[in-house]
């Protein structure tokens, strides 16, 4: 408590007003009902760096069942931990109530549920660990130990709301002056306690372009390993949040520096080490700078095309050895794509969907070769499931290799609504391919996945031939 730093309204950057309305509503309630209502998290970090907040948490000591009384809409989830989701049209306000901070579990507790040395008024009070892994915790704490049981300083910010001032229990105001992310606590203890926070630090660093504490920095060189603890389930939410971060190319290349990446993509980044891969490097760059340019735009793509332009070279590199091998180009490129995607040691879980969409774009890819890109069978790829993100990736990788570029064009040529005739051979050059390219390149990337739900789930089909 003696290193608490309190700011008043007016002492610092952060504005009641630039709290989006539904926080501050459910702010504003929670205090009406005589609880402690502090906005937490990413969201008072970014307001006051004057960005704008992805999404906003709140801090209470009212606890769940209490939260849910107070707002009719609202759902406790969680089984680790219970909080409370407040759902408003287009917007989920996570409201959890304070937690307590762990202590290093003796080692008789391992793996064996301990009750709480805090509270005994709280129903399952347990947690237990595995080799200091916390892997279940439902214990209630004050504000001081919720805010240091936080990731890095600069998220362990509260703003009261009661009297609009900030509440820094951590350190974290004077590393948002420095511009430093620094890890609450010993970076190797609250490593090994959740190795996915090394992630977190290299993606938050990257948006934020602040400089990682050296001995974060040096932490994350030495434990990356331990990130095989961690489920690969939340590892692949964690690789999402970077593609769409806005700074997806920095934080590949911090994560690269300090071999995360490697330890996250083993095989994939052999051979972008290799002499054969390496000539890829670009490739991989422009597709996450490609992301940032989109989020830029306020555009969303798609994960399965993101997931095709960044392994794509690493694919089609795999496909073309099964080709040589005789297996048949369409069914080399599904067998690459699953291959690559559904490797074991890869430590994120991909769901099948998307897999089964990148599938779908790499296909295209040799369909796309085999038609002319105007006759009937063309016509029908046109309107195939996945064929908007297979022609994104075409243009990509012709942008890339120069070879695709009589692809590219044939396929960006206005379709002649009149499709029935033999285009064998005709190659499809027309003028005024913008009608599709150019128009679609907003909407292009937008990529909705509407048509995701509607599609049967069966693997993409062998092409029929040209004249069918
Ligand atoms: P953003 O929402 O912009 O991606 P954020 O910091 O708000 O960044 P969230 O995932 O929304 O990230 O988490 C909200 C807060 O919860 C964080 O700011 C941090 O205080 C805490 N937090 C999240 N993940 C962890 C973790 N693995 N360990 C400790 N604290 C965490
Ligand atoms: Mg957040």
């Amino acid at each position: 408590m003696d290193d608490c730093v309190i700011l008043k309204d007016g002492e610092h950057g952060l504005k009641r007003n630039e709290i989006s309305h539904q926080a501050l509503q459910v702010l504003w309630r929670l205090d009406e009902a005589g609880y402690k209502a502090y906005l937490c998290g990413g969201g008072v970090r970014d307001l006051l760096l004057g960005r704008q907040p992805k999404d906003y948490d709140i801090a209470t000591d009212a606890r769940p069942e209490e939260i849910k009384k107070l707002f009719r809409n609202s759902r406790i989830i969680g089984r680790r931990f219970k909080l409370a989701h407040i759902f408003y049209r287009d917007v989920i306000i996570e409201t959890a109530t304070f937690r307590a901070l762990f202590d290093a579990p003796p080692p008789e507790a391992e793996g064996i549920p301990l009750p709480s040395r805090r509270r005994t008024d709280v129903p399952d009070p347990t947690f237990a660990t595995r080799d200091g892994v916390i892997v279940r915790d439902n214990v209630y704490g004050t504000p001081e130990e919720d805010a240091r049981r936080r990731d890095f300083t600069i998220n362990g910010l509260f703003y009261n709301i009661a009297d609009g001032s900030i509440i820094d229990y951590v350190g974290g105001l004077v590393d948002l002056e420095k511009r430093v992310l620094r890890m609450i606590g010993d970076p190797e203890t609250r490593i090994h306690e959740d190795p996915v926070r090394m992630v977190r630090a290299i993606r938050i660093a990257a948006q934020l372009d602040f400089q990682i504490e050296p001995a974060l920095w040096d932490a994350i060189r030495r434990l990356g390993e331990d990130l095989k603890n961690s489920s690969r389930e939340r590892m692949h939410e964690e690789v999402l949040k970077i593609l769409n971060c806005g700074s997806a190319k920095a934080a590949f290349s911090r994560s690269w520096q300090q071999g995360l990446f490697q330890t996250i993509y083993p095989s994939f980044s052999a051979w972008l080490g290799s002499p054969e891969g390496a000539a890829s490097f670009p490739w991989v760059k422009k597709a996450l700078r490609q992301f940032d340019v989109w989020k830029q735009a306020n555009l969303k793509p798609m994960p399965a095309l993101q997931h095709a332009l960044v392994f794509g070279p690493y694919i089609e590199a795999r496909a073309a050895e099964l080709a040589a091998e005789g297996v048949p180009e369409f069914e080399a490129a599904l067998q690459a794509v699953h291959a690559t995607l559904r490797d074991k040691s890869n430590l994120t879980q991909i769901s099948k969907a998307i897999v089964f969409d990148v599938e779908r774009i790499l296909s295209l890819q040799v369909q796309m070769r085999k038609s002319s890109g105007q006759s009937r069978y063309a016509t029908r790829l046109r309107k195939r499931n996945g064929f908007e993100e297979a022609l994104i990736y075409l243009k990509f990788a012709s942008g890339m290799e120069a070879s695709r570029k009589d692809l590219l064009e044939r396929w960006m040529a206005p379709a002649q609504t009149d499709a029935g005739g033999d285009a064998k051979g005709e190659g499809g050059k027309a003028e005024g391919g913008a009608s599709r390219s150019e128009g679609g390149a907003k909407g292009e990337a937008r990529t909705p996945a509407k048509g995701s739900r509607r599609r049967p789930r069966k693997g993409p089909r062998e092409p029929k031939p040209e004249q069918t």
